[in-house]
C-alpha cells in the first residue's frame, strides 16, 4: 500500500508540475504547441465567439494554462484507469455497480499513458472552454474576473451527470492526495439543462470553492 501511495504521489507531481515548451510564435504553431503531454493551446483557447483579438493569451496566462494542465492530464490518467481501461479490457466483472462505488485507485504498472493495449483506447478530456480574453468572455456571456480571463479555468465537456460527478469526485482525490488546493470546482448547468465542470487553479490564494451552481 505504501507502495501505491508513494508511486501515485510520483506521478501526481510529476503532472502538478510538468511544464512543457508553448511558445507565442504565429497562430498556426499557437494551435499545436502543447502545455501538457495531451493537451494544446488551440484547445485551451478555442472559442465560438468572433472577436477581432483572436484570443490570444499572454506568457502569464499559457503558464496558468500549463499548470491547469497539470491537473487534467492526471484527472485524464485517473478517469482512464478506473472507468474507460478496464471495460475496454473486458477484465470488468458484471456485478461491479456502474457507479457510487469505491473508485478503484490502483495504478496499472503497464500503463504508459500512451495508447492503450489492445482494442480499446482512452477518452480525451475535451474542454469546451478554455482561456477567454475580455472580448471572448462579454460575448459569451462570462462573469466579471473570472478565472478563464487568466488562463486559470477550464470548462470540461461531459457525457451525462455521471461523468461529472466522476471527473469531480477525481479532481477532489488529486487535491487530498496532493495537498494541492484549487480555485473551483463548479457543477455547472444552464437553463435548457446543458452540464458541464468548470475547474479553476490560480498561481496562489486558491478558496477551493465547490458547489452546484443553475444559470
Ligand atoms: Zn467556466
Amino acid at each position: 500500500m505504501t507502495e501505491v501511495t508513494i508511486n501515485k504521489q510520483a506521478r501526481l507531481s510529476e503532472h502538478l508540475t510538468s511544464s512543457s515548451v508553448a511558445t507565442l510564435g504565429n497562430s498556426n504553431k499557437l494551435d499545436c504547441s502543447r502545455l501538457s503531454p495531451h493537451f494544446t493551446l488551440g484547445e485551451l483557447c478555442k472559442t465560438s465567439a468572433k472577436t477581432p483579438d483572436g484570443n490570444i493569451p499572454s506568457h502569464v496566462h499559457i503558464e496558468n494554462l500549463k499548470r491547469l494542465c497539470g491537473w487534467l492530464e492526471e484527472l485524464r490518467e485517473r478517469y482512464n484507469l478506473r472507468y474507460v481501461l478496464p471495460l475496454s479490457r473486458g477484465s470488468q466483472r458484471g456485478s461491479d455497480p456502474p457507479h457510487c462505488s469505491p473508485a478503484q485507485t490502483t495504478p496499472n504498472p503497464s500503463y504508459s499513458g500512451g495508447e492503450a493495449s489492445g482494442r480499446g483506447s482512452e477518452d480525451p478530456i475535451i474542454i469546451n472552454s478554455g482561456y477567454r480574453s475580455e472580448a471572448v468572455n462579454k460575448a459569451v456571456g462570462g462573469v466579471k474576473g473570472s478565472n478563464h480571463l487568466t488562463g486559470c479555468a477550464a470548462d470540461i465537456r461531459v457525457a451525462g451527470i455521471e461523468q461529472l460527478i466522476r471527473y469531480a469526485t477525481i479532481l477532489l482525490d488529486i487535491s487530498d492526495e496532493s495537498q494541492e488546493d484549487f480555485d473551483e470546482l463548479l457543477l455547472e448547468r444552464n437553463k435548457s439543462g446543458a452540464i458541464w465542470l468548470h475547474f479553476a487553479v490560480r498561481p496562489k490564494n486558491n478558496r477551493r470553492k465547490t458547489m452546484f451552481l443553475q444559470k
